[in-house]
């Protein structure tokens, strides 16, 4: 055995611990102390001393019961540095035996006494001698003879009698937790949390306050705040005549803590405990600097404390807690700026389908997960992803879903199940994910076979149509109706506002059209960074006349169906104009391949032929003449600036004429035009050219000035490599790292979906590439990029607009290589905000 003596720490205002040598736990409960909190006495063993333990040296436990009261019961608890990575249970009644039974016989009643040693057998046998617990679990608590049947069932089981040695007692137990630790799936299970694989344990040792026995005795847990809704709330449970989380598992049997007229509280049968405990919750807040969740026992109408947590809260809880700690200056709006993880911003940010609209409601369920979402249908997770992946938002609807399915669920907009309730597999993984989510909707038969639903009234649904999910009322509703922005509340403005103080990463978005430029508004972004102006031709009067344009014979004829899509176009810019009203817009140009405006079924090639009175067969032969093996890698962005010119010169028009009608004044439009694609600097020189002769044009034509910016995109890794050579022709430079990470893992953005998950399962990838940046390879060639950009034209303007830039983490890495801004999806703009406000800090 080795002495604990060098080992042993009386828990006391001056003792030396801290969380890297005894762990959070030891370390909070000594801040009790100082605090003068009614803690009984403590005992903290660090990470070295557990270490030795679970390597097998006895500790002289003589030694350490030898700081205790020698009548009490004592408890162990685990100290790791992070409550988060778990620790072994708690073990209660340490030194119960024969005779403690009969002394606390005598105090407390044979039944409370008995109840404590049947208690302290069973968990000793299963948690530290490690006994089958059915044998224990048979037992009827409530008989007459449970305690000896239990001691009965632990010699038959151990082959020898329960002892009786409290320091043998004592010995076992912190051998079984430093034992606990080093198991398997204890460190799997805290690594996953994010612990080094040498994280320590420390244990702490407690004189126990028994929560038994005459007048007003128990225990249970009280937090100054509602977890769930942040608001401030006397919460929590309490039990009579318990101990340890009794209170916490009984149900009905709990107590109110305030008095309430429902039932009995414990503010009634203890009301100077009670006002002892709120006083002592409070300066806990005040001083731990946190909501802090107490753990106490009334032991005769005596207060103790036994330790506190921080409060486990929701996403809409924790933003509250921390916005409220700030105003009453307990922490400062920095530290509440940093304690909101970024995305449980987006948990709050659902919108709904709008009270107004009308509800063609095809199917009801259980409402799992707030909030309304529209999408095309996917019935499988691999659909789903491939879907996102072309950033189609989509439901993906399932029987019920399997851990297989968390991407799928990732990639969709919404969730729909036939089959699950409240805590289904759907349920639980979607409003972890903020995702609406509708489980149980039985009366919408799923057949996977055809690929379609069909409504109770006979209707079919197939997959690829467009339905919405209204997670909030549990409903399914046909096509797309009209849906309001979530609502944000104070603390959230308030929290964003802070973290807008700290950010010098400006977030802008990307916002195709004048809906996306609203939501953008409400969110506060810095202007549009990306505006992707083929999404303006999808709309059905606009379709036809883009096909003609495509098919058109001569240049007469194209310039004719151009002339028709030039005052859509310019209307579509000025009404964004207007409502970022000064702020930038940053319009990218044509930039997919022609041929995905065109028909693929017969169906549409017969209208398509019907609407160009041609035959059908000639429609077909061009449109598969016009087919590409590689489309993402063929004739688009400036490629087809270079060869069909007239497409740029119309828009590049459009926006200099929408420029001059939103101007004002005191406030001119100076809008920022964008190239996509671009790997050569040759390609720049050209499109320069025309866009500069079509802003002369248009100066001339009105007769007044106005200024603009050119810009490219760099999403090739050539234009990575010679972003020296571009830049001195443009004014700025916006990484699309969703083709420049497609283009530098020669990995289809499209099909990525189908092996993703094998890849990041294999650990191949730790994370999608195409969801978090690769700092290694993608990241490296914006580093160089932005290198060479700005040692070529240091003033150049250096930017995000792909996906990343919507990703905490990626946000934090575009900072670090020093970018002007970063440009997300709307709904994305808040977390944006917050990450770069963090990764400021
Ligand atoms: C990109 O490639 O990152 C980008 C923003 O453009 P798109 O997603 O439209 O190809
Ligand atoms: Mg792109």
């Amino acid at each position: 055995s080795f002495t604990l003596d060098r080992h042993v720490t009386l828990v006391t205002q001056t003792a030396p611990i801290a969380p890297e040598t005894h762990g959070g736990r030891a370390k909070c409960l000594q801040r009790l102390v100082r605090l003068n909190l009614p803690v009984p006495r403590t005992v903290a063993l660090s990470f070295d001393t557990v270490k030795a333990i679970s390597l097998g040296r006895i500790p002289d436990t003589g030694q350490l019961l030898s700081v205790f009261d020698p009548d009490a019961l004592l408890c162990v608890r685990p100290s790791s540095q992070d409550p988060d990575w778990g620790g072994p249970t708690t073990i209660l009644n340490i030194g119960m035996n024969d005779a403690a039974c009969a002394r606390l016989s005598a105090e407390l009643g044979p039944e409370a006494a008995e109840a404590l040693y049947r208690r302290w057998v069973q968990s000793y046998a299963v948690h530290v001698a490690r006994l089958d617990p059915d044998a224990f679990e048979e037992i009827d608590a409530e008989a007459p003879d449970a305690l000896a049947r239990a001691l009965r069932a632990y010699e038959d089981e151990a082959e020898e009698p329960f002892p009786q040695d409290p320091a043998t007692q004592l010995a076992e137990v912190l051998r079984s937790m430093a034992r606990a630790w080093e198991s398997v799936s204890a460190r799997l299970l805290r690594e996953a949390k994010g612990a080094p694989v040498d994280a320590g344990l420390g244990l702490v040792v407690q004189e126990m306050a028994l929560g038994f026995g005459p007048g007003e005795s128990g225990s249970g847990v009280l937090q100054l705040v509602d977890p769930d809704t942040g608001l401030k709330q006397v919460t929590g449970r309490y039990l009579s005549q318990s101990q340890g989380r009794d209170a916490l598992r009984a149900g009905a049997r709990a107590l109110y803590l305030e008095a309430d007229p429902r039932g009995p509280s414990l503010e009634e049968r203890a009301p100077e405990a009670f006002a002892q405990l709120k006083e002592h919750a409070a300066l806990m807040r005040q001083r731990l600097r946190a909501e802090m969740q107490v753990e106490f026992t009334i032991e005769n109408g005596t207060l103790f404390i036994l330790d506190g947590v921080v409060v486990p809260a929701s996403d809409a809880a924790a933003i509250r807690i921390a916005v409220r700690l700030a105003e009453d200056e307990i922490i400062t709006p920095r530290e509440a700026v940093m304690r909101v993880q970024p995305r449980a911003l987006s948990s709050l940010l659902h919108p709904q389908v709008d009270p107004r609209a009308d509800r063609d409601v095809i199917g009801t369920g259980i409402a799992a997960s707030p909030g309304a979402a529209t999408g095309r249908i996917a019935f499988t997770a691999a659909d789903a992803q491939a879907m996102a992946a072309r950033e189609e938002p989509c439901i993906l609807i399932r029987r019920e879903t399997a851990p297989e399915d968390v991407r799928g669920m990732h990639a969709a907009v919404a969730i729909l199940t036939e089959k699950g309730g409240m805590s289904s597999h759907a349920a639980v993984i979607g409003r972890g994910m903020g995702r609406p989510c509708v489980v149980g909707a039985r009366n919408l038969r799923i057949n996977l076979k055809r690929r379609q639903i069909t409504a109770d009234d006979g209707r079919i649904f197939r997959e690829g149509e467009i339905v919405t999910v209204d997670g909030t009322n549990g409903e399914v509703l046909a096509g797309a109706p009209a849906m309001l922005g979530a609502m944000l509340d104070d603390a959230f403005r308030t929290l964003l506002g802070w973290a807008d103080e700290d950010r010098d990463l400006r977030i802008r978005v990307n916002a195709d059209t004048p809906e996306d430029a609203e939501k953008a508004r409400l969110f506060d972004a810095g202007g549009i960074g990306l505006c992707r102006t083929e999404h303006m031709f999808f709309e059905p009067g606009r379709l036809t006349v883009m096909q003609e344009m495509i098919f058109a014979a001569t240049p007469e004829d194209r310039r004719a169906a151009l002339a028709q899509l030039l005052p859509i176009q310019r209307a579509d810019f000025k009404e964004l104009f207007a409502i970022m009203s000064g702020k930038p817009v940053c319009i990218r140009l044509f930039d997919p391949p022609l041929h995905e405006f065109l028909p693929s079924d017969r169906a549409g090639l017969r209208d398509l032929a019907e609407a160009l009175n041609l035959p059908v067969s000639d429609v077909t032969r061009r449109v598969e003449s016009m087919g590409e093996y590689n489309p993402m890698l063929g004739l688009r962005g400036v490629r087809l600036g270079i060869t069909v010119p007239e497409i740029y010169d119309m828009q590049a028009r459009a926006i200099f004429e929408a420029t001059l009608e939103a101007s004002r004044k005191d406030e001119p439009v100076v809008p920022e035009i964008m190239i996509p694609l671009v790997s050569a600097r040759r390609e720049v020189e050209l499109v320069r050219k025309r866009v500069d002769a079509v802003a002369a044009a248009v100066r001339t034509e009105r007769g007044r000035d106005f200024t603009y910016r050119l810009g490219v995109m760099v999403e090739t890794p050539r234009a990575c490599l010679l972003a020296g050579d571009i830049a001195p022709h443009v004014d700025f430079l916006s990484f699309g790292t969703n083709d420049l990470t497609q283009m530098t893992y020669g990995l289809s953005r499209d099909d990525a979906g189908r092996f993703m998950s094998d890849y990041v399962q294999q650990q191949v990838f730790d994370e999608d590439p195409f969801h978090r940046l690769d700092t290694a390879g993608v990241g490296e060639l914006l580093r160089i990029g932005i290198e060479r950009a700005r040692a070529a034209k240091p003033e150049i303007i250096v930017s995000i607009c792909g996906e990343h830039g919507g990703n905490p983490e990626s946000i934090s890495f575009c900072r670090s290589l020093g970018m002007n801004y970063a440009s997300c999806s709307p709904f994305r703009v808040p977390v944006a905000r917050l990450a770069a406000a963090q990764a400021a800090i």
